[in-house]
């Protein structure tokens, strides 16, 4: 077995769902696309029986950030937050309390706090976001309720395909929502058990950014006709709008930018620019020791023009895969 870190980055303009920036690590070179991208794996290369060389092969190839479905982790507590803002469960982000007991009990089951072993105890929304606090989160999508919680994953297009204009997109996988009782709707809402994209993740993210348009990524923004010279302006798709108030929006934002100035994110800090965002860490499969580690961002919170998610699959630097630490 060969393990390698690798990776994707996406950066999306929220506002019109351009495509700034699209990579995979390991890359290859597309004009020389069987040349494989592994110092290990060529050393044994021609003692690798053909079916293992074409799975190899497919694997460089594929675009992870729209044909690799993931656990986002704590990013999705963007979502829960969102939704419950929306939903009108928190009003005020600084003076509402919420308690971490370092865990929660939901239908009989214990699900713990990251920080299980010294709680965060009373905190404001904006500070859960900020300690990325699982029971606050949990708390929030067990009063939603399933049909509402879903309803929400529906508005931010986490159900279907983000429609962008490459082949090869997968969709996300969610346990259906009749199946879906009270612990599974608890891992939902901080952001585990379930799969999605990053193109996915980059295209609710910038929902929020937007202040509630949900719109079509797009890599190509016209097209000339080569012989006419006759050019064709692609026109931005929103594919819904209103998914969340401009007033959830701003609130969102300015929480994400605390997670950056003062929380999980602080690794993320460019002098000069407001930035926001949020960290994430979640297993890559089950028990399967490998983890992915996530950072969505936002530049600047002021004016939201880039909408950026960095994934890494199997971090092994210094930092290793702890949320944040490592980005
Ligand atoms: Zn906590």
């Amino acid at each position: 077995m060969y393990v390698q870190m690798d990776g994707n980055v996406v950066i999306m303009n929220p506002n019109n769902g351009d495509i700034l920036a699209m990579a995979t690590y390991p890359g290859y070179n597309l004009n020389d696309p069987y040349t494989i991208n592994n110092e290990e794996l060529k050393n044994v290369w021609t003692t690798l029986q053909s079916s293992e060389r074409s799975n190899y092969l497919e694997k460089m190839w594929r675009n992870k950030a729209i044909s690799d479905t993931y656990e986002p982790g704590s990013t999705f507590k963007l979502i829960t937050a969102s939704a419950s803002l929306e939903e009108g469960l928190v009003q005020d982000i600084e003076k509402e309390s919420f308690a971490c007991t370092g865990r929660i009990e939901v239908a009989g089951v214990s699900i713990k706090c990251w920080r299980y072993y010294r709680p965060h105890g009373s905190e404001s929304l904006r500070t859960a976001l900020m300690n990325s606090c699982n029971p606050i989160f949990i708390g929030l999508g067990q009063k939603m309720g399933v049909d509402t919680y879903f309803n929400y994953l529906e508005k931010f297009g986490l159900l279907s395909k983000t429609g962008i204009d490459l082949q090869g997109e997968a969709n996300s996988i969610f346990i259906a929502k009749e199946k879906a009782g009270p612990v599974e709707l608890a891992t939902i809402s901080f952001g585990q058990r379930f799969e999605i994209t990053p193109i996915q993740l980059v295209t609710a993210v910038s929902a929020i950014a937007n202040g509630g348009n949900l719109m079509q990524p797009r890599v190509v923004k016209a097209t000339i006709n080569s012989e006419t010279g006759k050019k064709e302006e692609k026109e931005p798709v929103v594919v819904s709008s209103n998914v969340i108030s401009k007033d959830t929006s701003e609130k969102v934002l300015s929480m994400m930018e605390s997670v950056v100035a003062l929380g999980t994110g602080k690794g993320a800090q460019v002098q000069g620019y407001s930035i926001g965002g949020k960290t994430g860490t979640s297993e890559d499969g089950v028990n399967t020791g490998k983890y992915v580690t996530s950072f969505c961002g936002i530049a600047s919170i002021s004016d939201p023009e880039l909408v950026i998610l960095i994934t890494l699959y199997n971090p092994t630097g210094e930092g290793g895969h702890h949320e944040g630490v490592s980005l």
